[in-house]
């Protein structure tokens, strides 16, 4: 069954938590920028930062969660008899969901054709997940992929990471994991065993101004990563560029002289703001906090790719 099947199979129901399972937001196929070769990517729900420049804010809780999309409504209003708890109204002929009566049961999802409501959280298990990136190997095979897990946070929950990664090595399948770092190191270190190369986001160097813009502050995340590269972990480390927040220059090379510190280093991407997450902080009727906020000429991000390079470290522009 494809992830598209399964989620139409279980509809907006939340299924019951077990050990071995958890919320999964998507299944991507083919992806070429998660790693080695063509992976599928894997995004569960759950993270314990929220940055304000978050592309999936749909990924931040743990909950399942309900998508609105007025612009796909038909104004059918197929969707209205069926919600139990009368969230749903046309006022104007606009699609709205009262959200405090809205229990997420997925009835709506299940009607509607237009697929103007969808249920952003299916839950899977580890046989489910590792069925669903199998189907691959041979694209695996030829292109030296695997697969990339991500969210979210995908070592959220430590225990059924290290489950899953276990049961991805079983087969043979190469694994990257695309992490904020923020995970106790209890949990992350076992996990090192069956990870091939880690995907690390460094979001700010200085303490204070990363607790402000995500929630936390990066002492763990610099100290994790730096206990991974000593055991050898290859490390490609992540910048999202967010102009004026993280992007000076004394921040660029603090990132850099902290990198190449890193011996197990394989390179740096740069990540420049885009504002495709716009569409989904409204499908969730949540502000996006950075709207108007200018992208990057490509002059700007060539002179902090060449600030990278500057210190011996390959560098990366990511989409
Ligand atoms: S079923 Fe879908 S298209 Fe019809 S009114 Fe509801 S949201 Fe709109
Ligand atoms: S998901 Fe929410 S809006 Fe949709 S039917 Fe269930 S309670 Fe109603």
């Amino acid at each position: 069954m494809s992830f598209a099947d399964w989620k139409i199979k279980t509809g907006g129901a939340q299924t019951p938590a077990h050990g071995d399972s958890r919320l999964v937001l998507s299944i991507t196929r083919m992806t070429i920028h998660n790693g080695p070769g063509m992976r599928t990517l894997i995004l569960f729900k759950g993270c314990p930062l929220h940055c304000i420049w978050c592309s999936t804010p749909e990924s931040q809780k743990t909950k399942p969660e309900l998508g609105v999309y007025p612009m796909k409504c038909i104004r059918c209003g197929d969707c209205i008899p069926v919600c139990p708890t009368k969230a749903i109204s046309l006022p104007d002929g606009k699609l709205t969901v009262n959200r405090s009566l809205c229990n997420v049961c997925g009835k709506c999802v299940d009607v509607c054709n237009a697929k103007a409501l969808e249920i952003m959280g299916h839950r899977m298990t580890i046989t489910q997940l590792v069925t669903e990136v199998k189907k691959d190997e041979i694209v695996y095979k030829y292109s030296h992929g695997g697969v990339t897990i991500s969210g979210g946070e995908p070592l959220f929950d430590t225990e059924f990471a290290l489950n899953l990664l276990k049961a991805f090595k079983a087969e043979g399948i190469n694994t990257g994991v695309d992490t904020c770092g923020e995970v106790p190191w209890k949990g992350l270190e076992p996990t090192l065993l069956y990870v091939d190369f880690f995907l690390w986001d460094i979001k700010h160097m200085d303490p204070e101004q990363h607790k402000k813009l995500t929630g936390v502050s990066n002492k763990l995340i610099l100290s994790n990563a730096k206990a991974v590269a000593a055991r050898n972990v290859p490390l490609y480390i992540r910048i999202p560029l967010i102009p004026g927040y993280n992007d000076s220059e004394e921040n660029i090379r603090a990132t850099c002289e902290f990198s190449r510190g890193l011996a197990s280093v394989v390179q740096v991407d740069i990540m420049p703001l885009h504002h495709l997450g716009k569409a989904r902080y409204d499908s969730l009727d949540r502000m996006y906090p950075i709207a108007g906020l200018a992208l990057y000429s490509d002059e700007a991000i060539l002179g902090i790719k060449h600030i990278v390079e500057s210190y011996g470290l390959k560098c990366v522009i990511q989409a």
